[in-house]
């Protein structure tokens, strides 16, 4: 590693929706402007890493600092854009302080998204996709991500059936019972996507209809009952460990 990419790994790191190429000026917004010149007190000439989901991590450098628009100018690039395994994590909407512990590890894990599915028992029925989406991006800052998972608007379990696609395996994470999880998963390569339901687990009709779904392949994650959060965790991390990098 040479000393510039040393030194610009213990920089601040930011999402920003700017394209971003040599060059390119970009103005932080008014919180990020906050955040860069008062509280971390980033003069000109200073180097943050700026990321956008798209283009990569780039080296920029600070060239002015007001209150509520600091400006820097991309330099180079410092990190590659991700590949990101396409690996979906349905999963019912949480409790809050579980739903916001799920969503930061979905994104560190690697998850290309995260979609929200309602169900019978689920006791969110309106998740703050405004502050989840808040928390994916803290995550992919946090983590090193240069992508960030997309958090589409939630689905009900009847919907996301409907219309799943049919070259996606629908693992389906279910208490119950169902195939080995480590042999499942090596025949689910991507795409594919894990199903997990909400604190008070899936109705058996739900149960029923998921696993008539032609796509659906049904998993124990154990002889243990986990908690939805730990289940999703879990399954993704398996996951990942075989078909993901
Ligand atoms: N009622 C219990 C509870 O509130 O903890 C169990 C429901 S469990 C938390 C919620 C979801 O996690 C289930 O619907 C299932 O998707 C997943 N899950 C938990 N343990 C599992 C296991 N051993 N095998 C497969 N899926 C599991």
């Amino acid at each position: 590693m040479s000393e510039f990419d040393r030194s610009l790994s213990t920089t601040p790191r930011l999402f920003v929706q700017a394209v971003l190429s040599a060059g390119a000026a970009i103005t932080l917004d008014a919180p990020q402007s906050h955040y860069l010149g008062s509280v971390m007190r980033r003069q000109p000439g200073d180097m943050v890493r700026l990321f956008n989901g798209h283009d990569g991590e780039w080296a920029a450098r600070v060239s002015a600092v007001a209150k509520k628009a600091v400006t820097l100018i991309a330099e180079r690039q410092s990190a590659p854009q991700e590949q990101v395994p396409d690996l979906w994590l349905c999963a019912a909407p949480l409790k809050k302080g579980r739903i916001d512990w799920l969503v930061e590890k979905a994104c560190e894990l690697g998850v290309a998204r995260l979609q929200l599915v309602t169900t019978q028992r689920t006791v969110v029925d309106k998740p703050n996709l405004e502050r989840l989406s808040a928390h994916l991006v803290e995550a992919a800052e946090q983590s090193g991500r240069t992508a960030v998972p997309e958090l589409p608007a939630p689905l009900s379990l009847a919907q996301l059936l409907k219309h799943w696609p049919a070259d996606r395996a629908l693992i389906f994470a279910d208490e119950t019972g169902g195939d080995a999880m480590a042999a499942a998963f090596a025949r689910c390569p991507a795409p594919a996507a894990i199903l997990i339901g909400p604190e008070g687990g899936f109705t058996s009709p739900e149960r029923d209809a998921i696993r008539a779904h032609p796509g659906a392949v049904p998993v124990s994650l154990g002889p243990r009952i986990l908690r939805a959060d730990t289940a999703a965790l879990a399954a993704v991390a398996v996951w990942q460990a075989i078909n993901g990098h």
